[in-house]
């Protein structure tokens, strides 16, 4: 692979979109780790990385977080003599993971991001009544994992996974009288689409959200790259390989026929890609940081001319409290 960037010639057009980057929920758990680590000290164990980015989790792994998957990685007492302090990721946790942190007798501060709990909350509730579920969602993903986990089949009802319009064709349901449909929040929103309208075709009473569960930052950014796919000739994705919404929002650029490569960091650019493109766009997914556009937008300039214009966009405002015992 080639890494050099040769000085171009040509003057390019850098557009970055707008908005981009971190979104209310990560800026919200990477707080809870700095608090917790301001209030109590190392070592903060946190489980599964806070958010989907290296350069975010070795910030705080340098700070003194400790980063586990699994809490049996978590000894009873810390090397500060005390019950464990311990913080679940922004991508949620099934039940019984709180159950079993509860009753280990950790201290839990949970920075599941609110619009992930507003999910939790959505297929417990189906749970509760008996009903059927369709969560929309990729397998391996921990927020999926985290949303499945937090249907209680007890009450005869059943959660189902549902991947792709193919599954939504196959799937097969007990009662489609009583029947829900609930998403990871960082999807594709168009796929999502074609998901549920398959789905009601096949279960015309099947029932959704009030309001989609894909979250704002993620319509969000899909709208920018709409945008910026339109008018650029290549789109350059900061973001990390297991980041669900930056795998979209290039996947999503690729779709509408402009080039797009989902980069760590600057490093990874490639010269080649660069060649005879007037046009690059610049967009970050939720979990990454402005830092790293900053370093992207620098090698850009390296290889040529640069004019760089943010694309106009909807502002966010949204924040999200801090849990008890970690606010100000
Ligand atoms: S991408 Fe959406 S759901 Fe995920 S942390 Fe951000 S705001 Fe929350």
């Amino acid at each position: 692979m080639d890494a050099t960037i040769v000085q171009a010639r040509q003057p390019v057009k850098l557009s970055l979109a707008n908005p981009r980057g971190f979104c209310a929920g990560v800026d919200r758990a990477i707080e809870v780790v700095e608090r917790a680590l301001e209030l109590y000290g190392a070592p903060i164990y946190v489980r599964h990385e806070i958010v989907h980015n290296r350069h975010v989790v070795e910030g705080l792994r340098g700070k003194g977080a400790v980063f586990v998957e699994e809490l049996e990685e978590i000894p009873d007492i810390d090397a500060a003599g005390r019950s464990p302090v311990v913080i679940f990721s922004a991508h949620g946790v099934a039940h019984k993971i709180r159950e079993e942190a509860s009753s280990r007798g950790f201290q839990v501060f949970d920075a599941t991001c609110p619009l992930v709990t507003k999910v939790h909350m959505e297929v417990a509730r189906s749970a509760r009544k008996g009903e059927e579920c369709l969560l929309i969602g990729h397998a391996n993903h921990p927020e999926v994992q985290g949303t499945l986990g937090n249907f209680d089949t007890s009450a005869g009802g059943e959660i189902y996974l549902v991947e792709s319009v193919e599954d939504a064709r196959k799937i097969e349901i007990r009662d489609p009288a009583r029947l829900s449909y609930f998403s990871q929040t960082t999807l594709s929103v168009d796929d999502c689409a074609e998901i549920i309208e398959e789905l009601k075709q096949r279960f015309p009473d099947i029932k959704g959200p009030r309001r989609s569960d894909i979250c704002y930052a993620t319509q969000n950014r899909q709208d920018a790259v709409k945008q910026l796919a339109l008018e650029c000739d290549l789109l350059l994705v900061v973001g990390a390989g297991n980041s669900s919404n930056s795998n979209r929002l290039r996947e999503l650029a690729e779709r509408l026929g402009c080039e797009s490569h989902l980069i760590e960091s600057a490093a990874a650019i490639r010269g080649h890609w660069l060649e005879d493109k007037i046009r690059i766009g610049v967009t970050a997914g939720a979990s990454a940081p402005e830092s790293l556009v900053r370093e992207v937008v620098a090698r850009l300039r390296d290889h040529a001319p640069c004019e760089v214009a943010e694309i106009s966009g909807v502002s966010e405002d949204i924040s999200f409290s801090m849990p008890l015992g970690l606010r100000n």
